[in-house]
């Protein structure tokens, strides 16, 4: 795995099971912005940071700690790969075709299977709260200053 990878695309409609099923809303990123760039990297659970800008206006601010997913998403038998974030923030309203950039930094762990819904929801929890906690903390908090994000406030 060799990161940090800066990803810069819309936001897409996905399958909309993140906030209805799982209570947690996953910003779905154009398959476009990362054809080929992640094609060695394993699936699973990533942390990092993102921006959202609508019409060139930064969206609940500049940087957002995100809470990642890259993969096939076993429990729903996806057939297309994805990247999709959880932002720690709590937005006014919805951003589809928002401009989004991303910036993977780390991984937490690889892609499991869940047995339930229940287990699932869990692990997500259980991700989000470590996420949060680590991007607080160096090397990650320096990453917001990555050039990804440079010229944007
Ligand atoms: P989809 O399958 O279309 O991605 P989700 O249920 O995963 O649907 O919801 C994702 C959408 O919810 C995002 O595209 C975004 O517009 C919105 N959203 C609102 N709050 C958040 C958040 N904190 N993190 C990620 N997306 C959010
Ligand atoms: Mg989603």
């Amino acid at each position: 795995a060799v990161g940090p990878y800066r990803l810069m695309g819309k936001v897409v409609e996905g399958f909309k099971r993140g906030s209805r099923d799982l209570g947690w809303p996953t910003a779905n990123l154009d398959p476009i912005a990362f054809e080929h760039k992640l094609d060695d990297e394993q699936e699973g659970v990533y942390l990092g940071w993102a921006a959202i800008e609508e019409d060139g206006v930064l969206l609940g601010g500049k940087l957002h700690k995100a809470i990642l997913s890259i993969g096939w998403n076993p429990f729903f038998k996806n057939e297309q790969r994805t990247v999709e974030s959880y932002l720690c923030h709590t937005f006014e309203k919805d951003f589809y075709g928002a401009d989004m950039r991303l910036l993977i930094c780390a991984t937490i762990r690889p892609q499991a299977d869940f047995a339930s819904m229940d287990e699932l929801i869990k692990a997500i929890k259980e991700d989000v709260d470590f996420g949060q906690v680590a991007l607080d903390h160096s090397p990650f908090t320096e990453m917001q200053r990555d050039n990804l994000f440079a010229g944007m406030d």
